[in-house]
């Protein structure tokens, strides 16, 4: 591995995702060699903490993610990490980081390669952002790089991204900002430019001509949990398909970059973007429904869970219908949903193909089942894999077709080697990949889109709750493609 250099600096550096999720997997790219000798890393939160105090904070939260954390390896790593109490919004407070950042640079040997990573309440992004500049944390050697990574959401409607990014964008250039998707750190949603780009059986039946219809399902087991404040400000749409399903249905559609390289996926994610349909009030209306879980036995409906108003209208449950006016997708609508306490907890992708214009095997005296559809399964997770279901012959003395499945699955023990997420992401930061980032451009697409959908929904008062926990969501997802005379392939 290539080793690399950079401060961190990690703002929220005591939250939840700090602990769980991003020390964790700076931990595993040191193992690997990526990190060494020249990084340092200064956590810094409103909390009152000593170097000492975060560092033990750390080593449990390496020994929690399943680490040695009494190793040498492990305490030379956590060596490097600093401890800054600070107030964001407390201009004073940023010039005893900048000191601590020029110091740990000198004695690290870090080049000036900086990286805040924004790891709190998206209020603060702006504020940040500013301070950085004004009050000099940013390197200013000409051959070392500044880096801006924020966690989601980015913001809650296009004119609240807009002017987000507009508050960014006064000290960081686009190419130096990396909104984290987590989904985009996934095997097998980086998997699907390979599926397509890589086979030649895939890509040239990748089109309208041969492909019925694709859906995207991202199902989740557990109701808000402990997350009830945040999500009920939020819901799905804006949770789940404004950023991740956006992204994953750009990666499906969008045409063959010119190079595997962020600018060139980037370039076509946007083209795909940009021609998906925005729809009317009456077209919204239609081709997008929501759902609230009600209750079942004992486990309260939505509107009871804690923090969660006894009146509200969030919705826990989105399908919908995307339709992209281009010469690729014309008439091929990609169907999406994604909900909290369904049947299970799984990301899936399936590609419905056309069925043979003519069916041979239905002559009059046949006993033969109508030809199925050829479906292509991307299983993201929990386990990954592909699998292709075609028509074969039975093998019995009659001529009879049934559907048969080639399947992959990833084993696990190369499961286990497949990095986290957050450690491809962080990996990429270093690297300055912006690849498996969202970009500015695609986030407004997106939020445009998204917004069309909420301006009906806030119109009118929906009747909550309308599904039933542990099912696959309301009626109204079944009929949403029952009347395109399609059927979802995930059914109960
Ligand atoms: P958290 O509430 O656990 O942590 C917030 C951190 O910010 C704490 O360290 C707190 O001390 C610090 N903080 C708050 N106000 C401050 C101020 N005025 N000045 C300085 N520090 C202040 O939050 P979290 O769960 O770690 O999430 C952080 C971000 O990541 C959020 O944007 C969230 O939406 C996003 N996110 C979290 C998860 C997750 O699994 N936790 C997943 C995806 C995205």
């Amino acid at each position: 591995a290539t080793e690399r250099t950079a401060l961190f600096m990690f703002f929220g550096g005591t939250g939840d995702l700090a602990y769980r999720k991003l020390y964790p997997s700076l931990f595993n790219l040191y193992k690997k060699g990526n990190l060494r000798t020249h990084f340092a890393v200064i956590g810094t939160s409103r909390q009152t903490l000593d170097d000492d105090k975060f560092r033990a904070a750390v080593k449990k939260s390496l020994a929690d993610s399943g680490n040695r954390a009494d190793s040498k390896e492990a305490s030379d790593f956590i060596s490097h990490f600093y401890y800054q109490a600070h107030d964001v919004t407390d201009q004073a407070h940023y010039s005893v980081l900048k000191d601590a950042a020029e110091k740990l640079d000198k004695k690290y040997k870090l080049q000036g390669n900086r990286i805040f990573y924004l790891s709190m309440a998206p209020q603060f992004f702006g504020t940040i952002a500013q301070d950085l500049k004004t009050q000099g944390l940013m390197s200013t050697n000409k051959d070392a790089f500044n880096r801006l990574v924020i966690e989601k959401p980015f913001g809650r409607d296009y004119d609240s991204a807009k002017q987000l990014n507009d508050a960014l964008s006064k000290s960081f250039k686009e190419e130096q900002i990396f909104r984290i998707d987590h989904y985009l750190g996934k095997e097998m949603i980086q998997n699907i430019e390979a599926l397509r780009f890589g086979n030649t059986l895939v890509e040239s039946l990748w089109n309208n001509r041969y492909i019925d219809n694709i859906q995207v399902t991202l199902s989740e087991k557990l109701g808000v949990e402990e997350r009830a404040s945040y999500y009920d400000n939020s819901g799905a749409l804006r949770d789940m398909v404004q950023n991740h399903i956006m992204q994953i249905v750009s990666l499906l559609a969008m045409e063959q970059p010119v190079a595997f390289t962020d600018t060139d996926i980037r370039a076509e994610k946007v083209k795909a973007l940009r021609s998906l349909r925005v729809y009317n009030v009456a077209d919204a209306a239609t081709n997008f429904v929501r759902g609230q879980y009600g209750s079942i036995n004992d486990q309260p409906d939505y509107r009871h869970e804690d923090n969660v108003p006894h009146d509200s209208t969030t919705e826990t449950f989105v399908a919908g219908k995307l339709l992209f006016d281009n010469y690729r997708w014309s008439g091929t609508p990609f169907y999406v949903r994604t909900g909290k306490m369904l049947a299970d907890k799984f990301t899936r992708v399936d590609v419905v193909f056309k069925k043979p214009l003519v069916d041979i095997f239905a002559f009059p005296q046949s006993q033969s089942t109508p030809l199925a559809a050829n479906v292509l399964t991307i299983f993201v997770e929990p386990h990954a894999g592909f699998s292709l279901q075609l028509n074969a012959k039975t093998a019995d003395a009659g001529f009879q077709t049934e559907p048969i499945k080639l399947d992959y699955m990833v084993d696990a023990a190369k499961s286990k080697e497949t990095p986290e997420p957050y450690e491809r992401l962080l990996h990429d930061v270093l690297k300055g990949d912006g690849t498996n980032f969202s970009s500015w451009p695609e986030v407004s697409y997106a939020w445009k889109f998204v917004d069309q959908i909420r301006r009906v929904w806030d119109l009118q008062e929906p009747q909550f709750p309308n599904y039933t926990p542990h099912s696959m969501g309301p009626a109204a997802a079944e009929e949403l493609i029952q009347r395109d005379h399609r059927e979802w392939i995930y059914r109960l």
